[in-house]
């Protein structure tokens, strides 16, 4: 008998998951931890390196209209002048007087009340406080030496517009996208991998006519958010929102976001922009280089706008996470199972023998040798078989395949599916086409 525990579940059980498990361990753990930094385990890297690559593979590879690039993070200050993040790259802060904790303003459940001692009206004057993380190049840490950690991966895109327009030939409309990582002094970092000062995010910039705009942005609303149902994301867990006015960043016209339901609510997991001109004309007129398209037909140059659909890597992450979590309860015993897409699975299968026994490893090597080179596989001989296949649901391995003391006489193996938990038997020359079929979907 199966049946699902209704309940979402809380932070702390996926954080805990995570740690047990080898999907992302406090930063600098051994020494005490870096409050909001993370570093992520051998399941979390190929977990993220899943969705980078599943991200890349819909907005690149499988597009004729988007290219890829990989600029630099640290970049010349001009750039963030020119970007407008220097002068208002900025959260409203502000600071209780009765304990000094310090919050962000416009994320307070209630702005006179401090969240972390309860004390009404010991809030001062906020005051901005820029995110953007500094450095200094060379050897004088002087103001000449000043230079930013990016704060996002699309000005290295708009500095390279022309760059990438010219070497690849490119008409309107065209995207360029780009991976990496991005820093941010958040004033409150928190909620795990959710809000942490160094992250990764997947952003693309889609260049357009003006007139465009509007019809590009209603379609990258749609895509980006069929990308994280294509993933097998619960469609009750994720909404487009669009942004209130006084919500909008400095630069953008209109903007949605794909939110995700938290345990602490619905909340952002992308945002999908409208930037107008704003960025490319601000580094025309700070470079002094011209930035405008030229339009040999219309025979007409003007600055095209720009849809970005920005998404978090590492976020998502944590929204996959959240979204593959379940509790059931099997003949009277708790499993916990991570329903991950076969795609975005750390692990794609698992090769267990029964026992350690010598006669039965020959076989076991066959089976993987036979698998490793197509997918992400692991071999485990240890514990029992029930804790094995406890191990492989609570990481999310779609398929695991048993070889017991039949194969020696069968030539096969058995086959179980993480989420029926139903086992076939399939013959050992039939095992690659097989799990092919259900993997590469
Ligand atoms: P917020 O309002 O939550 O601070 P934002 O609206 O400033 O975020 P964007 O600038 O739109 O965020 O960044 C695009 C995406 O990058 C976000 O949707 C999120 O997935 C990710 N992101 C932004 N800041 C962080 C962070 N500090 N930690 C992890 N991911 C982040």
């Amino acid at each position: 008998m199966t049946a699902s525990l209704p309940e979402s579940p809380s932070l702390e059980t996926i954080v805990n998951l995570a740690k047990r498990r080898g999907f992302v361990f406090p930063a600098s753990e051994i020494y005490g931890g870096l409050r909001s930094s993370w570093d992520y385990g051998p399941l979390g890297a190929e977990l993220l390196r899943n969705i980078k690559d599943e991200w890349w593979y819909s907005m690149v590879r499988s597009r004729d209209d988007v290219v890829g690039l990989d600029s630099a993070i640290i970049q010349e200050r001009q750039v963030w002048q020119a970007s407008g993040h220097e002068e208002s790259f900025s959260d409203p802060l502000v600071e209780c007087s009765h304990c000094n904790k310090r919050h962000r303003l416009d994320k307070l459940k209630d702005p006179n009340i401090c969240p972390d001692c309860g004390s009404k009206g010991t809030f001062g004057e906020a005051r901005e406080f820029n995110l953007m993380l500094q450095t200094y190049l060379g050897p004088v840490a002087d103001a000449g030496a000043l230079a930013y950690l990016r704060p996002e991966t699309a000005q290295g895109i708009f500095i390279n517009y022309e760059n990438v327009r010219r070497t690849m030939r490119l008409k309107l409309p065209f995207g360029i996208a780009q991976v990496g990582k991005s820093f941010r002094n958040e004033i409150t970092p928190g909620q795990f991998i959710f809000r942490t000062r160094e992250f990764e995010q997947m952003e693309m910039e889609f260049f357009c006519r003006p007139a465009e705009a509007q019809r590009w942005h209603e379609y990258w609303l749609q895509e980006r958010l069929q990308w994280y149902l294509d993933l097998g994301m619960n469609p009750d867990n994720v909404r487009l929102r669009p942004h209130e006015p006084d919500e909008l960043a400095h630069y953008a016209a209109a903007t949605s976001d794909v939110d995700f339901k938290y345990p602490w609510g619905w909340d952002e997991l992308e945002g999908i922009a409208n930037r107008t001109d704003f960025d490319l004309k601000a580094h025309s007129e700070l470079s002094g280089q011209d930035l405008r398209y030229f339009d040999p037909e219309a025979n007409e140059r003007f600055y095209p706008y720009v849809i970005e659909p920005a998404a978090g890597a590492t976020r998502a992450a944590l929204a996959f996470m959240f979204d593959a979590y379940h509790e059931e309860e099997v003949r009277g015993e708790k499993r916990v199972v991570m329903r991950f897409h076969p795609k975005l699975a750390p692990i794609k299968v698992a090769v267990l023998p029964l026992s350690k026994k010598d006669e039965l490893l020959a076989d076991t090597e066959a089976v993987a040798g036979a698998l490793r080179t197509r997918h992400n596989i692991e071999v485990d001989v240890t514990q029992s078989i029930g804790k094995r296949y406890r191990r492989q649901d609570e990481i999310g391995t779609p398929y695991a395949v048993t070889i017991d003391f039949d194969t020696l006489e069968d030539r096969a193996v058995t086959v179980r599916d993480r989420d029926s938990m139903e086992q076939e038997r399939v013959s050992i020359d039939q095992i690659a086409a097989y799990l092919d079929a259900r993997l590469r979907v």
